[in-house]
């Protein structure tokens, strides 16, 4: 048994004044002494946190006792511990960033058919069906469904170009599509109908229930799923799991996210931890010869040996100016 816990959560809801409810919130999550992160807009709220099985009940019963958040779905991870270092509830325009402006929409009202794990698992096998993934293309690396479209895109704001501009590819077909907890689709499945898509669905609570559904469990997703916590992946598949994703320098399987060493970089790069010391975790030469390499500060490497492990892989210091 896990002492601990890491809910995920979200409700598309009305909230009259959203920065008063931002405080009342914090408030509530600093006295029960949860951490995370929870966003609170006019149109609703999303978070994620962690705590003890007693203080993550508490902070459920108390959510669900605001009748507007009587039905919201938590779903509970067990964990070893806390999940976030701090608490943080801040205000923002939206729950989730798609920067939709003008062409926004209320998600409570207009969204995609909403689609259970079973249904999912056939829609993966119908070849008529695109299943589209909602996410960013680090998180796709890492995990995915079988099969899923990967759209070549950095952030989630960008996906309704990238759809715009790959319309013709899907637009007589059926389209499906699917995120980590569900939000993202709940917004992004009512745009696709406002753009003329006339067939859309979406896979309810995201990847994350279908990988704790009894009947799926997880089949079809290949890799492990990202998440935006401390524990950056869990594992979805307890049916047929198997390794996708690939280490940067080397292409051998691997699992390991960490952040580029060089601050003004710090894209997340999939790497060993023999390939980290190695190429001083730089996903480039710039990176790994960058004066505030984070890598070469935490091991606290003289030159010396920066020059000793560049030479090692055919690169060395730029002279010093
Ligand atoms: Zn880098």
């Amino acid at each position: 048994m896990s002492d601990y816990r890491v809910l995920l959560y979200y409700k598309y809801v009305h909230i009259e004044d959203p920065e008063k409810f931002r405080d009342e919130h914090m408030k509530l999550c600093q006295d029960i002494g949860l951490k995370g992160r929870i966003l609170v807009s006019e149109e609703g709220l999303n978070g994620t946190c962690s705590g003890t099985v007693e203080q993550t009940d508490r902070y459920m019963e108390a959510v669900r006792s605001d009748e507007r958040f009587s039905d919201i779905y938590f779903k509970i991870d067990e964990a070893d511990g806390h999940a976030f270092k701090k608490m943080h509830v801040r205000y923002r325009p939206e729950i989730v960033s798609l920067k939709l402006g003008e062409e926004d929409h209320d998600a409570s009202k207009l969204t995609g058919q909403f689609l259970d794990p079973v249904e999912w698992r056939e829609a993966l096998e119908d070849e008529n069906t695109i299943v589209l993934d909602a996410r960013n293309d680090y998180e796709y690396d890492l995990g995915h469904f079988r099969g899923a479209i990967r759209p070549d895109i950095r952030s989630f704001r960008e996906l309704p170009e990238w759809i715009r501009e790959n319309k013709e590819k899907f637009m007589d077909k059926r389209i499906v599509t699917y995120c980590t907890g569900g939000i993202r689709c709940e917004k992004l499945t009512g745009w696709l109908m406002k753009e003329g898509f006339e067939d859309v669905g979406q896979l309810h609570g995201g990847i994350h229930h279908y990988g704790t559904d009894p009947q799926t469990q997880g089949e079809k997703w290949d890799g492990k799923m990202y998440v935006f916590d401390e524990r950056i992946s869990v594992d979805i598949n307890k049916v047929d799991k198997k390794v996708i994703a690939r280490d940067w320098f080397d292409g051998e399987p691997c699992e390991r996210y960490v952040n580029c060493a060089n601050p003004e970089c710090n894209r997340q790069v999939i790497m060993s931890e023999e390939n980290e010391h190695k190429y001083l975790r730089g996903c480039t030469h710039e990176c790994r010869v960058h004066p505030r390499n984070r890598y070469v500060e935490e091991h606290q490497l003289s030159r010396e040996e920066v020059a000793k492990r560049l030479e090692a892989i055919g690169e060395s210091l730029p002279e010093k100016v």
